[in-house]
């Protein structure tokens, strides 16, 4: 068995969350597929960050043709499943898309479509031999953190032919997309179906180390003639009022990768639950509580409505869900009686009572890490510097890509991925082929 892929314990919450566009059945996605225009100048690929030929996969689909879709797919990105499925397309391509105007019809659905091309070559089997893979060319590369961001790095250096090896601090690999994306979209097992298609590519991946204690950025160095970073962001941001540290709250991040993976966990007594943030993470997690049956959601936001960062389409869900939201809510201290947690205090004096509170406001940075692999710089926010189009730093053998650079989607973690990947293969002296298009485009 697959020790990267089998860590999944059986009893875990997101198992029972509902997927919110379950696969296509293939005469509806022959349907929808037929519905495209196939605009020339196609203004869903422009607002796709990887750049994939939209247009062409799904004629492709539209033609009987999958495999031809999904190798469309895969070469402009390599994480085109968790893409397909985690997007938020109304931002991107589907909000793009030129129906939109006309108001008559819905949008093309290209990230269902999307799902439906690649998850029919992973379940055929045929995904490890679509793109095609160069000899072994004796070049070492090493990938820190195994998210997105380095699967894609890794993924398109391995089809060119290095030996490529990610070190993933955690027990598990596939970063946020195995231990944050809420399971409505994606479970961990999508995920780790992903996974188990770039280990296909020939990555090796090692759990369990983590760069920094088990092995220096120095020794990675001497022994690889390149390394790329992309170890995402740090621990949840805190309140820092009294209180935070007790039973029943949570970081935002720390909840989620409870809900998804840990053997057991349930909601047991919580009746009311409040969720502190604005952004997308808050959002998604007040949803999955409210999908998880809790009767009362609050989602306490320290502005308006309309300074909230999160998407409004997803709001506008959660609220159809039932949660409700308490604007101008700014947190001063929780309330117990006893070890349970009763309410929080709000500083004009309100009190929202509940009996389990997620405290999402943000992420801390990996600056320190970041810079202690020499020559490479941080910012004063503590993102590592990359230049955007390559991942090039102040050192010649060290890339940077992904939420540890201040991109925020799987989406441009997966093309910071692949321009890194372009860029070393450059440096390693490995020459773009024909049938390698990853390598040779400009996105
Ligand atoms: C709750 C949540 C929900 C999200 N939902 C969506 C969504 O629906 N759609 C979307 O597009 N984006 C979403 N995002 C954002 C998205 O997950 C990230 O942008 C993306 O995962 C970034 O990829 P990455 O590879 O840069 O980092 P990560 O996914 O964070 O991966 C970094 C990896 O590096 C490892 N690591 C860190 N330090 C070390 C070390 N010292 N040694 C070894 N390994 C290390 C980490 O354990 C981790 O596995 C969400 C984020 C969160 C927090
Ligand atoms: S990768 Fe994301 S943005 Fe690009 S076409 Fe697919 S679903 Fe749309």
């Amino acid at each position: 068995m697959n020790p990267v892929t089998s860590a999944l314990p059986a009893q875990r919450l997101e198992s029972h969350i509902a997927d919110s566009k379950p696969n296509y059945i293939p005469g509806d996605a022959v349907a929808e597929a037929n519905r495209c225009l196939y605009c020339h100048d196609a203004p869903c690929v422009t607002a796709c960050p990887t750049g994939i030929d939209i247009p062409t996969f799904i004629r492709k689909i539209g033609t009987g043709n999958l495999t031809g879709s999904a190798r469309t797919i895969l070469s402009a990105n390599l994480l085109g499943y968790s893409c397909a499925r985690v997007c938020p397309v109304e931002a991107l391509c589907v909000g793009a898309c030129v129906y939109n105007a006309w108001h008559r019809n819905p949008p093309i659905q290209i990230g269902r479509l999307q799902r439906f091309a690649v998850e029919s070559v992973f379940a055929n089997g045929s995904a490890a031999t679509l793109l095609s893979k160069a000899a072994p060319n004796g070049k070492k590369v090493v990938c820190v953190g195994a998210g997105p961001a380095s699967l894609a790095c890794a993924g398109y250096l391995a089809l060119e032919g290095c030996s490529v090896t990610l070190l993933e601090k955690r027990a598990i690999a596939g970063g946020l997309n195995v231990t944050g994306v809420a399971p409505y979209k994606m479970d961990a097992t999508g995920a780790l179906a992903e996974l188990a298609y770039i280990q296909s590519l020939g990555v090796t991946i090692q759990t369990g180390v983590e760069v920094g204690k088990d092995v220096t950025p120095e020794q990675l160095l001497k022994d690889h003639d390149a390394v790329f970073v992309g170890v995402g962001l740090g621990g949840d941001s805190k309140l820092g009022i009294p209180g935070e540290a007790g039973p029943g709250v949570f970081g935002g991040v720390e909840w989620v990768e409870k809900m998804k993976l840990e053997s057991g966990y349930a909601l047991e007594g919580v009746r009311r639950a409040v969720v502190i943030g604005g952004g997308n993470t808050a959002i998604d997690v007040v949803r999955e509580l409210a999908k998880l049956g809790v009767p009362d959601v609050a989602l306490l936001y320290r502005r308006t409505e309309a300074d909230m960062p999160g998407y409004r389409h997803e709001l506008e869900l959660a609220r159809k869900e039932g949660v409700r939201l308490v604007e101008r809510a700014v947190p001063a201290s929780f309330v117990r009686t006893g070890d349970k947690l009763a309410a929080v205090a709000l500083a004009d004096g309100r009190e929202v009572a509940c009996d389990l509170c997620v405290v999402a406001i943000g992420q801390g940075k990996l600056g320190a890490l970041v810079s202690s692999f020499p020559g490479v710089a941080t910012s004063d926010k503590g993102l590592a510097l990359g230049e955007p189009m390559t991942g090039t730093t102040g050192n010649p053998k060290v890339w940077v890509g992904g939420d540890v650079t201040g991109g925020e989607l799987v989406v441009t973690a997966a093309q910071d991925g692949k321009r890194a990947a372009r860029s070393i293969a450059a440096a390693l002296g490995i020459k773009a082929r024909e049938n390698a298009p990853y390598l040779a485009g400009h996105r």
